[in-house]
């Protein structure tokens, strides 16, 4: 039998998974060896006392036979002799969740992007990081993956407007992130984390039969009664296409001078302005678990973190990503250690 069960526990308790299922069965009033296992379907912190609580929704398994939650593949369907086509331009975010798109649908997804792919973009990053020198096309903004590739891969987003949140975590759990995405109040795919996984992204594209150019930069496109019909490459190669995804990003200025020039309407969006504030880690931790290093060691508390909305003069103000323990890499994971 399964059962949903709401669980406030200790961080301490939530450090060693005999204590979780000790505390379940007391919640069930159950004896232990009755419970086969447990599946976190939600985790968030309540910090708001002294003693740290984590609240958990969990699934438990109470005499039968415990399942792992799996994810099954990636429901790709083969585009190889597909008769329908689309011409994605930029494999960022948007490009590469448009391609996946694309093959559940059974539509070919043909890719071109200005920069170079994940591995070989890491070498212009170097560069630029040791020499000062920017390759204009493959850089922290351009080159496959898209602009945030190489940060942390916050996954927290406020807008419910568009798709399915969690189906969009599944999508990066089925190709590689840590399941915990799908249950943490605030998911992080973790630094360095995200090239691999989008380059199974990539393997999943030309392997169902799409396909992904590099180092082909878009530089025109003819357009006829309102629809991009063929679009021009910077090495003055024309690509026809029945159906195109502008998906460039906020980087490519060219692009927006592009549509301009032909006169296409753009508006241009309130857009919000960013600053990068540093704080101690120790100063957070303190204000958030009001308790001393030592004290929040012995509780198997990670990094503290806290995120900020506020209006000021009528305009929203509010952190956008916040990166605990940035500066304290010593200090306790995040992660259930026995997860
Ligand atoms: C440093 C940094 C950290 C970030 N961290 C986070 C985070 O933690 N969480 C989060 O949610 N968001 C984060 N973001 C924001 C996030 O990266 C963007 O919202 C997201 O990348 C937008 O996706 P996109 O596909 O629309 O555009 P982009 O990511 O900009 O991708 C556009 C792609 O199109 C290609 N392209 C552009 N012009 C052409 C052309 N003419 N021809 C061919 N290809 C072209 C580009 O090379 C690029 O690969 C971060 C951004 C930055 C810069």
């Amino acid at each position: 039998m399964q059962k949903a069960l709401q669980l406030r526990i200790t961080a301490q308790d939530f450090s060693s998974k005999p204590a979780i299922l000790q505390q379940i069965a007391r919640a069930l009033d159950l004896p232990a060896d009755q419970l086969t296992g447990f599946h976190i379907l939600k985790k968030s912190m309540d910090a708001r006392q002294r003693q740290i609580y984590y609240n958990l929704n969990l699934l438990v398994y109470i005499k039968e036979a415990y399942q792992p939650l799996t994810l099954p593949e990636f429901p790709a369907k083969e585009v190889h002799q597909s008769v329908h086509e689309v011409l994605i331009i930029g494999a960022g975010p948007a490009g590469l969740f448009a391609a996946l798109s694309c093959l559940e649908h059974g539509i070919r997804p043909v890719m071109i992007e200005r920069g170079k792919d994940v591995q070989k973009r890491r070498r212009d990053l170097a560069t630029l990081n040791k020499q000062g020198s920017v390759n204009p096309e493959s850089n922290y903004c351009f080159g496959e993956g898209g602009a945030g590739t190489y940060s942390d891969g916050k996954l927290y987003t406020r807008s419910k407007k568009r798709g399915s949140i969690q189906k969009a975590l599944e999508t990066f759990v089925q190709f590689g992130a840590d399941p915990a995405i799908l249950y943490e109040a605030h998911p992080h795919i973790g630094t360095n984390k995200l090239p691999a996984i989008i380059t199974q992204m990539r393997q999943k594209v030309l392997e169902a039969g799409g396909q992904i150019h590099f180092d082909q930069k878009l530089t025109d496109f003819e357009l006829k009664d309102g629809k991009i019909i063929c679009v021009t490459t910077l090495a003055g190669d024309k690509i026809k296409a029945s159906h195109v995804i502008l998906a460039t990003g906020h980087s490519a200025k060219d692009i927006y001078r592009l549509l301009k020039a032909k006169n296409i309407f753009i508006e241009s969006k309130p857009f919000a302005l960013g600053v990068r504030v540093e704080h101690p880690q120790s100063l957070i931790n303190e204000i958030q678990y009001k308790c001393t290093a030592a004290e929040m060691a012995q509780q198997g508390l990670p990094p503290a973190a806290y995120s900020l909305v506020t209006q000021q003069a009528g305009r929203g103000v509010f952190s956008f990503c916040m990166c605990p323990g940035a500066l304290s890499p010593r200090l306790p994971p995040s992660r259930a250690p026995w997860s």
